[in-house]
């Protein structure tokens, strides 16, 4: 794991490097990959004490191990209240997906099983020293960890900053075709342009440390 900020680990070990990113923020692990992760996921936090797992949405690539992570480690599950139940019954991610063969796709090859939430977070919650903010589009409960002390964002799928397809870096808005609300999602992350983030993690693509080009960026989107 690489360290990016105070306490923030980037768990490394994926194929593309930075293809399918998760998180460590003190001791609660940030998403959990596809459903085949867990091995990747045991290995890069060997060592480590992992006290909950938390997600920044409950979609395939971030819930896919979820479940095997909090049954092994006996913790318990954190998930944005509105993606709580797709997160205990993932049909539901699947059904809320555009009917897109390439969303379709990716529910049927990467989407984990089930787990009971613990916790339903909600904006303004505090998690490990980060502050928990609703940015719902790309799902219906799609959260944001906000640092304010260092300006540390982890952003997850509310932008880009990789072609999920091609593997070309750069900054880009979620492909239409999976994300359920594509205007509800921009509106999201214009909304987080006033933060003026340092240090910006994605679900998908490398760190960004460019406050000024993610400012100029969301607040370059057309309302
Ligand atoms: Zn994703």
């Amino acid at each position: 794991m690489k360290e990016i900020a105070p306490d923030v680990w980037q768990v490394g070990g994926g194929f593309p490097p930075n293809g399918i990113n998760l998180y460590v923020i003190g001791d609660v692990l940030v998403d959990a990959a596809t459903r085949h992760g867990g091995r990747r996921i045991f290995r890069e936090i060997k060592g480590r004490e992992i006290n909950a797992h938390a997600l920044t949405h409950a979609h395939p690539d971030h819930q896919g191990a979820s479940h095997e992570v909090c049954e092994r480690l006996g913790i318990p599950y954190w998930v944005p209240e509105r993606d709580a139940d797709a997160a205990e019954n993932p049909k539901l991610i699947g059904e809320r997906q555009p009917d897109h063969p390439i969303a379709q796709f990716f529910a049927r090859t990467m989407t984990g099983p089930g787990h009971p939430v613990d916790r339903k977070l909600r904006g303004g919650d505090a998690v490990a020293g980060f502050e928990v903010i609703d940015v719902p589009g790309h799902s219906a409960g799609h959260v944001a960890y906000w640092r304010e002390s260092d300006g540390v964002l982890i952003l997850g799928d509310v932008l880009n900053n990789i072609d999920v397809l091609t593997g070309i870096p750069g900054l880009r808005e979620p492909k239409s075709f999976l994300t359920p609300d594509p205007a509800e999602n921009r509106r999201s992350a214009k909304s987080l342009g006033p933060l003026e983030p340092k240090v910006v993690l994605f679900g998908h693509g490398a760190p960004l440390r460019d406050t000024r080009k993610f400012v100029d960026f969301v607040s370059g989107l057309e309302d």
